[in-house]
């Protein structure tokens, strides 16, 4: 017997719902396939409202599991995530969304609430825009100042941004401008950024003083250099969607 598709059921990041009716089945199980369709297979005598519910049930690990393989697979929307890692900081937060008058975020330990107006996903993604700024601004800053100390390198100002192809940018003036998507990358490739972008305040371009600069002050400057082209990677799918 043929699938049924089912349209009555509604998770984020699912494509499609199909029903099998299968003599052999004794329970009801559920399979994820890898166009993110969900797939019930039911007992021939199985009631709609019995596996309903237990797709229903089910919907946390429906939806965990579909960002998890999103990741994964480029080319695919993926839904809001649960939770964000921050690689650059070692902080996990679980996101909640919540509908307030006004929108807002906070950290309490491990949670990061987003207060948000709408209920679009496209809005949530905007109130999560904002807090990474804001996180990238106290957190680059800070490092900024280090590396700055420890180099003797002065910049003028510093802007965040959410570049699509690069990670940093210096002007003539020195102010620097940073991707806060490195929020998601490691310590050691974001300070090589930082590094780069601070030796250009003092070479406005990448001559060989330029990279004698840089191999002076970072010791694993071609290794950093080629990580970073890869690191991409490391970025969460849904940071397309921010
Ligand atoms: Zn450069």
């Amino acid at each position: 017997m043929a699938d049924l598709q089912i349209d009555t059921i509604s998770i984020s990041g699912l494509t499609s719902c199909h029903l099998r009716r299968s003599t052999r089945a004794k329970r009801i199980r559920i399979e994820l396939r890898p166009d993110h369709s969900l797939l019930i297979v039911v007992p021939a005598t199985a009631r709609e409202d019995q596996w309903l519910a237990f797709v229903l049930s089910k919907r946390r690990w429906i939806e965990r599991n579909l960002q998890r393989s999103a990741r994964h697979r480029p080319g695919l929307v993926p839904g809001f995530p649960d939770d964000i890692e921050l690689l650059y900081t070692g902080q996990k937060y679980q996101l909640c969304r919540f509908q307030g008058s006004r929108a807002s975020t906070k950290v309490t330990e491990d949670r990061l609430k987003l207060v948000c107006v709408e209920s679009s996903d496209k809005h949530a993604y905007q109130v999560l825009r904002r807090w990474l700024v804001g996180q990238a601004r106290e957190e680059f800053s800070a490092r900024l100042e280090q590396i700055s100390g420890a180099t003797g390198l002065k910049w003028n100002g510093l802007s965040i941004r959410g570049q699509k192809t690069r990670w940093g940018s210096c002007s003539a003036k020195g102010n620097i401008s940073l991707n806060f998507k490195m929020l998601f990358l490691p310590a050691n490739l974001v300070d090589h950024v930082l590094l780069h972008e601070l030796v250009h305040t003092r070479e406005l371009n990448h001559s060989r003083r330029f990279w004698a600069l840089m191999q002076q002050y970072d010791q694993q400057c071609s290794l950093h250099r080629t990580e970073l082209r890869k690191a991409g990677q490391l970025l969460p799918e849904w940071l397309a969607n921010v």
